[in-house]
C-alpha cells in the first residue's frame, strides 16, 4: 500500500483503533501506543494454537487467527472504553489476571462470531 511504502519494513497495513496504532506485518502484528510502548503478536506453531484456530472458525489459518485476535483486543478495549488488560500486562503495566482471562474469552468469542457472520475486523477498522 502506498501510504506504507516510505517507512516500516515489512508493514503491510497500518490503521488506528482508538489510540492504538495497529501494523500488520509479514507475520502477525505490532500494536503501539502514544506512550511509546508496543506489543508484537505472532502466531504460534503449537497444536493448541492450531486447535484454537479450528475451534473459532479459522481452519488451519493460524496467521489470520493471530492478526484478528490482536486487533480485537484493542477493538474491544476501545469499544468498552476500558484498557485492554492483556495488552497492559504485555506493556508492563498493572492489570488484573482475572480480567485478562475474561478478556481472552470475550475476544475469542467475538472472533468466532465474526467468522461465522463473515465480518473482517481488519477491514472494519481500516477502511
Ligand atoms: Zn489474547
Amino acid at each position: 500500500m502506498r501510504e506504507n511504502s516510505s517507512e516500516g519494513r515489512g508493514v503491510r497495513k497500518r490503521f488506528w483503533v482508538g489510540a492504538a496504532c495497529v501494523e500488520l506485518l509479514g507475520q502477525g502484528t505490532r500494536i503501539s501506543w502514544p506512550d511509546g510502548t508496543a506489543v508484537v503478536g505472532q502466531p504460534h506453531e503449537t497444536e493448541s494454537y492450531k486447535e484454537t484456530a479450528r475451534k473459532h472458525g479459522y481452519g488451519d489459518d493460524v496467521s489470520l487467527l493471530c492478526i484478528e485476535h490482536e486487533v480485537m483486543h484493542v477493538a474491544l478495549a476501545h469499544w468498552l472504553g476500558f484498557p485492554s488488560q492483556v495488552m497492559d500486562m504485555q506493556r508492563g503495566q498493572q492489570s488484573s489476571i482475572h480480567l485478562q482471562e475474561l478478556e481472552e474469552n470475550a475476544v475469542l468469542a467475538i472472533q468466532a462470531y465474526m467468522r461465522a457472520i463473515g465480518v473482517d475486523p481488519v477491514r472494519l477498522f481500516s477502511e
